[in-house]
């Protein structure tokens, strides 16, 4: 079943007198774990944020579970986010980083306890939920965003780069966890990076994108193997 559609997205930018992405089609399947890679500027960024809302599309038209999407607030979409630079709130403890994409939708304090337990005990963070980004490790926080994408059970997640921020070794480490959590909670998933080895060990399929457009979509196999 297609969960997210892109029927001939365009973006550009009313700043820009180049079109950042050019007639992006794709459809993803529901669980799937998609790929979008390649060079800075080829418009990852742009198609990912168009999904999440976060910018307007210029052209064309995106389905999310059947429902046109290109007019509907960003928090009425039904998708998680996670960011690079973690966007974690420094004053705030783990719990309430966690915990605040659902006090701002209103949820019952119940449910947000058990949302929040739920995740850190997925994440290895129960331990942490009463301390201060600050006095995290890099893995921790990049822990606690993914949490915070978790909790609210989503029907898609996005992500921007998570990992880049990290270091060489906690970067092949987290890769494992974000795919193992992604054969957990099998929520289908856009994975931006412009790191070719995540998109191979991590992709059911890989889009390769170059200036705004799709140069290629297949499996690893398909797209990395050529005979
Ligand atoms: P990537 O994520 O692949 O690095 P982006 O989506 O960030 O690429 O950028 C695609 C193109 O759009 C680039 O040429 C970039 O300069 C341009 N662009 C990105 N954001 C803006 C913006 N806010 N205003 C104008 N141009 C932008
Ligand atoms: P209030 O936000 O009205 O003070 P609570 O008394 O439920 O609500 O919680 C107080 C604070 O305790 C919360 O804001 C949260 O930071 C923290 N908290 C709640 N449950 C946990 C938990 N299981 N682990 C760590 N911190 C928690």
């Amino acid at each position: 079943m297609v969960e997210v559609a892109l029927k001939g997205i365009h973006k550009k930018y009313a700043n820009n007198e180049n079109y950042s992405v050019t007639d992006f089609n794709l459809d993803i399947a529901d669980r799937e774990f998609i790929v979008f890679v390649g060079p800075s500027g080829c418009g990852k960024s742009t198609t990912l944020r168009m999904v999440a809302g976060l910018e307007d599309i210029s052209e064309g038209e995106l389905q999310i579970g059947g429902q046109i999407m290109n007019d509907v607030a960003p928090k009425d979409r039904d998708i998680a986010m996670v960011f690079q630079n973690y966007a974690l709130y420094p004053h705030m403890t783990v719990f309430d980083n966690m915990a605040f994409g659902l006090k701002l939708r209103k949820f019952e304090k119940e449910e947000i306890k058990q949302r929040v337990e739920n995740a850190a005990s997925i994440l290895g963070l129960t331990e942490y939920l009463n301390r201060k980004p600050a006095a995290l490790s890099g893995g921790q926080r990049q822990r606690v965003a993914l949490g915070r994408a978790i909790v609210r059970d989503a029907r898609v997640f996005l992500m921007d780069e998570p990992l880049s921020n990290l270091d060489a070794k906690l970067r092949v480490a987290m890769r494992a966890e974000i795919a193992k959590l992604h054969q957990r909670l099998n929520t289908t998933t856009i994975y931006v990076t412009h790191d070719q080895t995540e998109a191979m060990t991590m992709a059911d399929r890989i889009v390769i994108m170059k200036d705004g457009f799709i140069q290629q979509i297949g499996t690893p196999q398909e797209v990395y193997n050529t005979p």
